[in-house]
């Protein structure tokens, strides 16, 4: 059945970034999540610990930390994009492997390709850059062009299908998260598990 979809023009692929084209082995969200407490530590001028405790509560209510730090007015939407770009922003090159079906995938397909994702745009692009899959995307919804909705979130799956004019029939999504891939296969897209390929 991928294999028809493969082919199919018509289709437009939406790939997710962590844990999707990088293999999970990596210890980037690791990295991620160190920073996103450091960050909810200084702003709610708490221990790590409590941090944490936030991260936790702004997750289960609200799928990330950024989307929920906004959603709750822990920060305001300007402090949102230096938020993200800081928790994205370090080295990260030396110690990400690429996750190679994937990367396979994305140069087989013949229908256009969107990058999806709860991540910030710059780091993203790097990350294409980094595998040489740079030119493979017409677009990247990224958490700022999303305006902070974030996957699963119906709110953020209408914003691409809108953008894009195309039903939610017409996309495939490419994920690693269950929550992501439950609600698309809701929705009506294809669903892809990227840990299963
Ligand atoms: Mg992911």
């Amino acid at each position: 059945m991928l294999n028809s979809i493969i082919q199919d023009k018509d289709k437009v692929w939406l790939i997710d970034v962590d844990n999707t084209l990088y293999d999970p082995s990596s210890p980037i969200m690791q990295y991620l999540y160190k920073r996103y407490i450091y960050c909810l530590s200084y702003k709610c001028r708490c221990s790590i610990r409590d941090a944490r405790k936030v991260n936790d509560l702004l997750v289960s209510k609200h799928h990330s930390t950024l989307t929920g730090a906004l959603c709750e007015g822990v920060i305001c939407m300007e402090e949102a994009d230096m938020f993200a770009e800081f928790v994205h922003n370090f080295p990260f090159e030396s110690e990400i492997k690429p996750n190679n079906k994937i990367l396979e995938l994305v140069k087989e397909v013949k229908g256009r390709k969107v990058i999806f994702s709860n991540a910030e745009g710059l780091y993203i692009k790097k990350i294409l850059a980094l595998f040489q899959i740079e030119d493979s995307f017409d677009k990247i919804y990224d958490i700022k062009k999303l305006d902070y909705r974030c996957k699963p979130s119906n709110a953020a799956f209408c914003f691409v299908r809108d953008d894009l004019e195309i039903d939610f029939k017409d996309m495939v999504l490419v994920d690693d998260s269950m929550p992501n891939l439950i609600n698309g296969q809701k929705l009506g897209l294809t669903i892809v598990n990227s840990l299963e390929i």
